[in-house]
């Protein structure tokens, strides 16, 4: 029998909501813009905080990609994010300030305010190169408070592109305050990457939750269609993995709250079964990359477990699983690896909260499980393991809804006219 998983209340079955429509008060079907005239891209300045790939950085690059001809990226610090938007034809400047750059997410206001006079000096760096522009378009926190605080000086139009969940869990008080004041007095438009970014933006500010358009990341659904997988035995010997194992994979940074260790703890429930974690830690985590070492050793699981590190292609990668897990113990705003891992034509199993629950539904095209809960995510693997009539049919929906509601085009389409109105 199919083991049944109960992860009511989140399990109702969500219909894939439409992104709200640029503007707010338009019937759904209407033209996505009021606009008549297709005015020509404006002249817009990106600005991110980080030179590592963080999936907000892979949403820019696509973004910046598609406006290189008159537009420009400042980046906060450098990293392989630079040389990948240059490959891509972008223009890249690096205004680094080592101080800023070290400020966490959750620092207090005495580490905030001895790095004011290195935040001056960027602002208004940042300011002076906004001038050449029309718009300026900040993608990360840093970058909004860099950018915003500059408004006086370069009286652009402000757009925030929101990628993260405005909460406690998430970010620091002193944090959560200085946005909410930025996005009252100093942004013009604020897009937003999920529903559940834009509740907590609403919750934040008092705002009401739809003034804020919905704009999903996109997804390159031809890179994943373009692996070969017919031999999927000659596809993991080249990436050295087991050759005839059952591989379960999970993507991005390694992070507490991305949850690995709960993937550990499920694998360990599972004797048959192998783990293979793809990426790094990004941003600091090293400790918790070796606790994971750690923790599979301890489980008695090392043979089992692959890291794999950070890996450039992640299509064949993914094409190499035979599920994808998304393990993230706080609501993930969007989670681009899980419309990668449905691109593949992969089953997915995610965690049901925050932006997910707005891609997954729950047994037609992937399965949710509880965030945190190591025994529901073992029989969540368990179940499609054991049935793979079941996995195909939520692989094959999945691989349709990751090309029809989450194509690059549609993305590039909806940024553009949000763009386009930030410059009028
Ligand atoms: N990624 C990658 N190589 C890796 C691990 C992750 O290129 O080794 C990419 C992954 O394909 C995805 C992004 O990093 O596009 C992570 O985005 P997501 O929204 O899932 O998480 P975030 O980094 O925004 O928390």
């Amino acid at each position: 029998m199919r083991p049944t998983i109960d992860v009511s209340p989140l399990s109702h079955s969500l219909p894939l909501t439409q992104p709200v429509l640029l503007d707010p008060h338009a019937a759904p079907g209407a033209p996505l813009a009021t606009a008549t005239a297709a005015p020509a891209m404006p002249r817009v300045l990106f600005v991110d905080q980080s030179g590592q790939l963080g999936g907000a950085e892979f949403a820019l690059l696509e973004l910046a990609a598609h406006c290189s001809a008159r537009s420009e990226v400042v980046l906060l610090a450098d990293g392989p994010f630079r040389a990948r938007l240059e490959a891509l034809g972008a223009r890249v400047q690096v205004i680094d300030e080592v101080r800023v750059s070290g400020v966490v997410r959750q620092a207090s206001l005495m580490n905030c305010l001895r790095v004011v006079p290195a935040m001056v000096r960027q602002v208004r760096a940042i300011a002076a190169r906004a001038r050449a522009f029309d718009v300026l378009f900040l993608n990360t926190q840093k970058a909004l408070v860099l950018g915003a605080l500059g408004k006086p000086l370069h009286r652009k139009p402000v757009i925030w592109y929101q990628h993260d969940i405005l909460t406690r869990e998430h970010f620091g008080r002193v944090q959560l305050s200085v946005v909410k004041w930025l996005v009252r007095l100093a942004v013009d438009h604020v897009v937003v990457n999920s529903q559940a970014s834009a509740r907590s933006l609403a919750e934040l500010t008092g705002r009401d939750a739809s003034a804020a358009p919905v704009i999903y990341n996109g997804i390159d659904a031809d890179a994943f269609s373009r692996v070969d997988d017919a031999d999927l035995v000659a596809l993991r010997r080249r990436l050295c993995l087991p050759e005839h194992a059952w591989l379960a994979g999970l993507f991005g940074r390694l992070a507490p709250w991305k949850g690995q260790h709960v993937a550990l703890e499920a694998i360990a429930r599972i004797p048959d079964v192998h783990l293979v974690l793809v990426g790094a830690p990004l941003f600091g985590e090293d400790a918790y990359a070796q606790r994971l070492r750690e923790q599979a050793a301890a489980l008695g699981i090392a043979d089992r477990v692959h890291f794999a590190g950070f890996q450039d292609d992640v299509p064949t990668w993914m094409k190499a699983m035979d599920v994808i897990v998304h393990t993230s113990t706080e609501p993930e705003p969007f989670g681009r690896v899980i419309v990668e891992g449905m691109a593949a034509g992969r089953p997915v199993i995610a965690t049901a909260a925050g932006g997910v629950t707005e891609i997954v539904r729950h047994g037609r095209n992937g399965w949710l499980v509880k965030p945190a809960d190591a025994d529901a995510l073992a029989e969540a693997i368990k179940a499609l393991h054991a049935d793979p009539e079941l996995a195909q049919r939520l692989a094959d929906q999945a691989s349709s809804d990751a090309r029809s509601e989450f194509s690059v085009a549609r993305y590039l389409e909806r940024m553009s006219q949000a763009i386009k109105l930030a410059a009028r």
